[in-house]
């Protein structure tokens, strides 16, 4: 393949400080907890419902849903868990594009979220009328999208792809002459254009946890620890990623916390993992990745605002009311379901398991 010297991205869709809310964590005594775990267990069986929570969010919420027979990962794993779940509600506790993935796979099924303001700063740093309107312009482009993506953004893609199989899809596609737009993650796209050499136009949107990751704290830190590996989410900036002894998905962090021989760890990805890598690897050490600190410029700190928005209080008054269910419009639905099994067929053919080693 005929590699290009640099991506190209397209335009500063990042947000500003102000559009970022702040990391708020649900404090809770113990009685309350107690009280709000015993019946939100009793909801679940009364509504025939299944929680799925991903990697970032609360320990209180991961214990709960392996505690009950639901499920903790990463999204589209547990869209996958959803699917074969024999629940008729699903509840996501996660970000609003966790929850439409499921609705996506799983239409029959009742979808509800703890909040529904829980967004992300990739989806919402790729608005589907502007993306669409752009796509429209390079019409000679295969339209992949990240699954951090809107339902209406991946409706309008050709390939939905996750950070296990992106690299392999990417080649994939550059090696049969594909010219390619890639959204929205700016980092991630770089990331992938340099190891493949692909010709990507880069939507110009970023996580705003993994970015605020720093090279230069980095180096010291290491310098600190020089017996701890590097573990690193590929959504971090690519001089965070360079010094990386393994670059993956929350799946592929936490499996190498598990397989690596190392008793310490440097982790760049949301502080939420820490819970589960603990949980698998309980005499192993992790250290967060240094971000820009308490001060002025640390936006998220390394603890995703909109997943913190889930709790225990909010998830059992959505189990009582039935509020926050997740509707999509039906072409939407359909459109937005042919990129993604597109994956899975590819991942089939290469046989790569695709759900559960994903994205963010
Ligand atoms: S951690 Fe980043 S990518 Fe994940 S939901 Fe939050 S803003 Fe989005």
């Amino acid at each position: 393949m005929s590699a290009v010297a640099s991506p190209i991205i397209l335009q500063d869709r990042r947000l500003s400080p102000a559009q970022v809310p702040p990391t708020v964590v649900e404090s809770l005594d113990a009685m309350e907890r107690e009280r709000l775990v015993a019946k939100i267990k009793r909801l679940l069986v009364e509504q025939d419902a299944t929680l799925v929570a991903h990697y970032y969010t609360a320990p209180e919420l991961q214990e709960l849903a392996d505690a009950t027979g639901g499920y903790v990962s990463d999204s589209l794993d547990m869209a996958r868990f959803g699917a074969e779940s024999k629940a008729s509600t699903l509840v996501v506790a996660g970000v609003r594009f966790m929850g439409e993935t499921a609705k996506i796979l799983n239409p029959e099924k009742r979808v509800l979220m703890p909040d529904l303001q829980a967004e992300c700063s990739l989806d919402l740093g790729c608005p589907a009328d502007e993306f669409a309107a752009f796509c429209d312009q390079h019409p000679d482009r295969t339209v992949v999208v990240y699954a951090n993506t809107s339902a209406a953004v991946k409706a309008r893609s050709d390939w939905v792809v996750t950070s296990g199989i992106a690299l392999e899809l990417i080649s994939h596609l550059a090696e049969r002459g594909d010219k390619l737009i890639w959204a929205p993650d700016r980092h991630l796209g770089a990331y992938i254009q340099r190891e493949t050499g692909a010709d990507m136009l880069l939507w110009g949107a970023a996580c705003v946890v993994h970015e605020a990751f720093k090279a230069d704290g980095l180096r010291k830190l290491r310098a600190e620890h020089p017996d701890a590996k590097v573990l690193v989410h590929p959504e971090s900036p690519l001089d965070v990623i360079a010094q990386a002894d393994v670059v993956g998905s929350t799946t592929a962090i936490v499996e190498a916390a598990r397989k690596l021989s190392a008793k310490k760890f440097i982790v760049a990805t949301d502080n939420g993992l820490f819970h589960k890598m603990k949980q698998i690897a309980p005499d192993k050490e992790f250290l967060e990745a240094p971000v820009a600190g308490k001060g002025a410029t640390c936006v998220s700190c390394a603890h995703c605002p909109w997943m913190a928005m889930n709790g225990l209080r909010n998830l059992a008054r959505v189990l009582e009311t039935g509020a926050n269910e997740i509707q999509i419009d039906e072409a939407i639905r359909a459109r937005a379901a042919v990129p993604i099994r597109r994956l899975l067929e590819f991942a089939k053919q290469r046989k790569r398991v695709v759900l559960g080693n994903n994205d963010a």
